[in-house]
């Protein structure tokens, strides 16, 4: 199995059957005790989708997750700092409740964010009252995977398991468009009938 092998074929037909779109472009997240509550509002998410390797699925005690990743927030994923203006994400409550968990280092899998090639940020924040995982505060390193410009990019995250809506109220562009690291899936993935494809990695990005 080699980096990004596309491991089970899309068939489009079947994802847009699985996964109904409506108009809403505008999401609310809520932890478990309400304390903090996140906005998303943007006609197209940077990314789509579910992934199923280890880190997600231990950080969210969940066989697989989903996520949507937006280009901007109201939280700077390199400080943690809050930032005044418009953004695709807004936490509109208990900013200050939000923590970055520790991933590691006793962790044998543990890569910190520090010495990840690709991505660096303040990374997985919590709810410090119930401890509910409520987004990803990361940044695109310059020139890497996804990113071939001089300056970083932001990379930030909310999960639609949070959102107090259903997924299929929500635009086209936001329903999920791939499966990522099927390869360390504790699910036989391939049972999964939902037209998606199914990467073994990340998807290659486009050559174009
Ligand atoms: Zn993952
Ligand atoms: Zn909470």
């Amino acid at each position: 199995m080699t980096d990004g092998e596309l491991l089970v074929e899309g068939d489009p037909e079947l994802a847009a059957k699985c996964y109904p779109s409506g108009s809403k472009n505008e999401a609310t997240a809520m932890c478990l005790c309400g304390s903090v509550e996140i906005k998303l509002k943007t006609d197209e998410p940077s990314v789509s989708g579910f992934c199923h390797c280890w880190a997600c699925r231990r950080t969210h005690s969940a066989p697989l997750y989903q996520v949507l990743y937006t280009d901007n927030a109201n939280i700077d994923p390199e400080t943690g700092d809050k930032r005044e203006g418009e953004f695709e994400i807004t936490i509109t409550k208990g900013f200050d409740l939000l923590k970055p968990g520790d991933p590691g280092p006793g962790n044998p899998n543990y890569e910190s964010w520090d010495d990840n090639p690709n991505f660096g940020g303040i990374g997985r924040l919590f709810c410090s009252k119930c401890g509910v995982v409520m987004m990803n505060a990361l940044y695109q390193r310059p020139h890497s995977i996804f990113n071939d410009t001089d300056e970083p990019v932001d990379f930030v995250s909310v999960f639609p398991a949070t959102f107090t809506e259903k997924m299929n109220e929500f635009i086209e562009s936001w329903q999920p468009q791939f499966h990522v690291h099927c390869e360390s899936s504790i699910l036989p993935f391939e049972a999964i009938n939902d037209g998606l494809e199914k990467f073994a990695t990340w998807p290659p990005p486009d050559e174009d």
